[in-house]
């Protein structure tokens, strides 16, 4: 049985040391889209996220989305943000995870994870080893597929 408890856990993206990463030897992050680095379904790209990308591209740290989302929303954010893309979707299922760390030509012991969802970027990032954050969604619009999901996690957490 996997646990499903993330190696960290933050508010948000900007809480992110990337010194403490690239001292555990982390070269790549596989990045969730929608309620991690954007509100869900949004468009807009603030400016303190190209100040992100920046800022991890400066530390060395090669970014890839990986996101359930369709490919053309994926496309805009990698291309416009200038970072990789995964070829497939399909979180949790480890085709998707893999299909990552090959555009990152990246393996677990230095690629780290982020996302909203336990159950989609924690669970899958666990099952390949890799070195897992979750950070708080940035907007309560949601699919109600993913709500769901977040009653079961709060099942699974009063559990704990
Ligand atoms: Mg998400």
């Amino acid at each position: 049985m996997i646990k499903l408890k993330p190696d960290m856990a933050v508010k948000n993206i900007f809480h992110i040391s990337f010194n403490a990463l690239v001292d555990r030897g982390i070269e790549n992050i596989i990045i969730d889209l929608d309620n991690t680095i954007v509100p869900w379904g949004d468009q807009k790209i603030p400016s303190e996220l190209y100040g992100w990308v920046k800022a991890a591209r400066e530390k060395g740290l090669k970014l890839c989305i990986l996101s359930n989302s369709s490919r053309e929303r994926i496309q805009y954010f990698a291309s416009r943000l200038g970072i990789l893309a995964a070829s497939k979707r399909g979180k949790p299922f480890l085709r998707a995870f893999k299909s990552a760390l090959e555009t990152l030509d990246g393996d677990h012991n230095n690629t780290a994870v982020v996302g909203d969802q336990i159950f989609t970027d924690i669970l899958g990032g666990k099952r390949l080893k890799l070195y897992t954050i979750l950070v708080e969604p940035i907007s309560r619009r949601e699919f109600l597929g993913t709500k769901a999901m977040r009653l079961l996690e709060r099942i699974v957490a009063n559990r704990r």
